[in-house]
């Protein structure tokens, strides 16, 4: 099953994807709807509501404002490797807060302050049931569906300390979405391609079996240090083919488009604009 968050004139409203249909669903977003119980997924299957043609959505990230959103650095080895960088002993996490996402198709405002943004696309993963303490065996248990995050980075922000923070949560700069899959639909992702594409070119590719520690022991991992709950979204680290280390090194500007994409979770289009332009904040 593949659900979403969209906006209306309503508001935000969870749905249900139906063919070229979405499906409304009694939830503001889908934060809420995985809220509702650990049968969540069951009732959005065999709920009925209004009906919007897929060619209207306006996607939301599907948790507009989630608890907690980490990321992990250097996940891939050819990544690591493009970096001059060794393969990490352990998973390199830092964090974004939920104002920096932004909807699948939202125009990206190229801030004024950085001359160096970067793509990144990863494979998200969203947490269904709270986890702590949880051995890699027992992760899956916790996951709620798989997404798209394109973990746009301003590298010269993000590289002026040894802390990644202030390059990886800009205001209204990480595309996440458009559908929440649940695990059933994509075997929980375990060997999906994915690509991203800036102006048409192939930039990034690669498959999510690549990653150096698995979903399973990266949810293992931060559950050791903190409870994860539901809404949460981890972003699982990119692999090689980021503009920063290309020759000569390549950024994002305005009039720059984007294209994500991940088997079975659909795809991203992102089309940078000035600062003074584009999408706010999707809550
Ligand atoms: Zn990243």
């Amino acid at each position: 099953m593949q659900v979403a968050t969209i906006r209306t004139e309503a508001g935000l409203r969870a749905v249900r994807r139906d063919g070229n249909e979405l499906v409304v669903l009694p939830f503001d977003h889908v934060g809420g709807l995985i809220a509702s119980g650990e049968d969540w997924a069951a009732r959005a299957a065999h709920a009925d509501g209004a009906r919007v043609p897929l060619a209207d959505a306006d996607f939301a990230p599907p948790i507009p404002m989630p608890e907690k959103v980490f990321c992990v650095g250097l996940n891939y080895r050819d990544h690591a490797a493009e970096g001059g960088l060794p393969v990490p002993e352990y998973p390199t996490l830092f964090a974004k807060y939920g104002r920096s996402l932004i909807g699948a198709n939202d125009d990206l405002r190229i801030p004024g302050a950085s001359k160096q943004v970067d793509w990144e696309v990863e494979l998200g993963v969203v947490i269904g049931r709270a986890a702590r303490h949880v051995s890699e065996e027992e992760a899956e248990d916790h996951i709620a569906g798989y997404t798209i995050v394109n973990d746009v980075s301003m590298r010269d922000w993000q590289l002026r300390t040894s802390q990644f923070l202030a390059g990886k949560t800009f205001e209204a700069s990480t595309p996440v979405g458009p559908y929440l899959v649940t695990p059933d639909e994509v075997d929980h992702a375990h060997s999906l391609a994915m690509e991203l594409s800036v102006d048409g070119q192939v930039k990034q590719r690669t498959t999510t079996d690549q990653m150096i520690f698995s979903v399973r022991q990266v949810i293992s991992y931060i559950s050791t240090i903190i409870t994860l709950v539901p809404g949460d979204l981890i972003a699982t680290g990119t692999p090689a083919g980021v503009g920063h280390v290309a020759s000569p090194p390549t950024y994002l500007t305005p009039g720059s488009t984007m294209t994500c994409s991940i088997e079975g979770l659909g795809s991203q289009h992102t089309r940078c604009v000035p600062a003074s332009e584009g999408a706010t904040v999707a809550a």
